[in-house]
């Protein structure tokens, strides 16, 4: 289909709450399930990373994700529970703001219950960067963004001073 343009941080529209998804709308979902995916492979190529998109990035304001894992998944109306009581820290990133690394705390594991494109229900059991990035995209629809989530004041880094190795995480 197409890439599109990518929300930036600033964009008023990123702090939106976003619309469930019926099970009428899902099926008309292919369209912008393949923008997502077109937008997100284009964003790994210009930036060497990137897992997951949020609709609600390319402007798309419903709870759909899409990941690029083994395979490309896409999650509709994910809902997360069994959130651990364990959490851990990490310099997370954004394609909403490629240069800003956020230091953020996630659950170590959590369970995510979606729709896919066929309109089974699954039910994941995910732990570590798997569980955070659920999180983070998780958020997205809800309208936050991971600088909300800072640890500190002090949590913010640019990616390139991480990419030329002084990292002091
Ligand atoms: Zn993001």
């Amino acid at each position: 289909m197409a890439v599109r343009e990518i929300l930036l941080l600033g964009d008023p529209q990123l702090y939106e709450v976003n619309h469930e998804i019926s099970p009428e709308d899902a099926a008309a979902l292919q369209p912008v399930v393949e923008d997502l995916q077109d937008t997100l492979r284009e964003a790994q190529v210009r930036l060497g990373r990137g897992r997951a998109i949020a609709a609600p990035q390319i402007g798309v304001f419903k709870r759909l994700i899409c990941l690029s894992l083994d395979e490309p998944t896409v999650m509709i109306n994910p809902r997360l529970t069994d959130l651990s009581v364990e959490t851990f820290e990490l310099w997370d990133d954004c394609l909403s703001f490629p240069n800003l690394l956020v230091r953020v705390r996630r659950h170590r594991s959590c369970v995510v219950s979606f729709w896919d494109l066929q309109g089974q229900t699954k039910r994941w059991t995910l732990q570590g960067d798997l569980a955070e990035l659920i999180q983070h995209e998780h958020d997205h629809l809800d309208g936050i963004l991971s600088v909300q989530r800072a640890v500190d004041l002090k949590s913010f880094s640019l990616a390139n001073r991480q990419l030329r190795g002084v990292s002091d995480r």
